[in-house]
């Protein structure tokens, strides 16, 4: 008996056009048999190529058998393995979410953060020239006192 491998010739199973028998690999199902390339649908892996069984329309003869396309990882078995994959991912993209509104708010706090430092140094800067002024006044007040003084003394003792 001889077989073929390494054909890549897709042949059309059942009703569906999007399945194929992938001889390329010959990727087996549990039932040793070539298995059946079909889409994913659902919203996380929309349109992505999954190895079955090819006894999948037939639950009583469907092995579960389950593997990504272009993935040479371990042979999974059952459908199960894809809800926990999807469950995986979905809370892996929840977390990369959560990381990027955390990422988010901290570069809006790093900006706030800027806005009240150059508030502060504004401060600072208005303050030091209120407090020189606060010096020049009473360094001119002290100036005109002891005039006030001179010209009292001049005039008492023009007397
Ligand atoms: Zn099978």
């Amino acid at each position: 008996m001889s077989q073929r491998i390494g054909s890549g010739k897709s042949v059309k199973v059942g009703d569906s056009g999007s399945t194929s028998v992938n001889n390329s690999r010959l990727v087996q199902c549990l039932h040793k048999k070539p298995c059946v390339v079909q889409t994913s649908g659902t919203d996380l892996n929309p349109s992505r190529k999954f190895y079955g069984c090819p006894y999948w329309k037939d639950p009583k003869k469907n092995c579960d058998y389950f593997r990504w396309v272009g993935t040479n990882g371990d042979d999974f078995n059952g459908h199960e393995v894809e809800a926990t994959i999807l469950k995986l991912e979905e809370s892996i993209k929840r977390a990369q979410c959560k990381a990027e509104r955390r990422k988010k708010e901290k570069q809006l706090v790093a900006e706030e953060l800027i806005n009240v430092m150059a508030v502060h140094d504004a401060l600072l800067a208005e303050s030091r020239s209120i407090k020189y002024d606060v010096k020049l006044n009473r360094y001119m007040l002290t100036i005109l006192f002891i005039v006030n003084v001179m010209v009292l003394v001049v005039i008492c003792s023009m007397k």
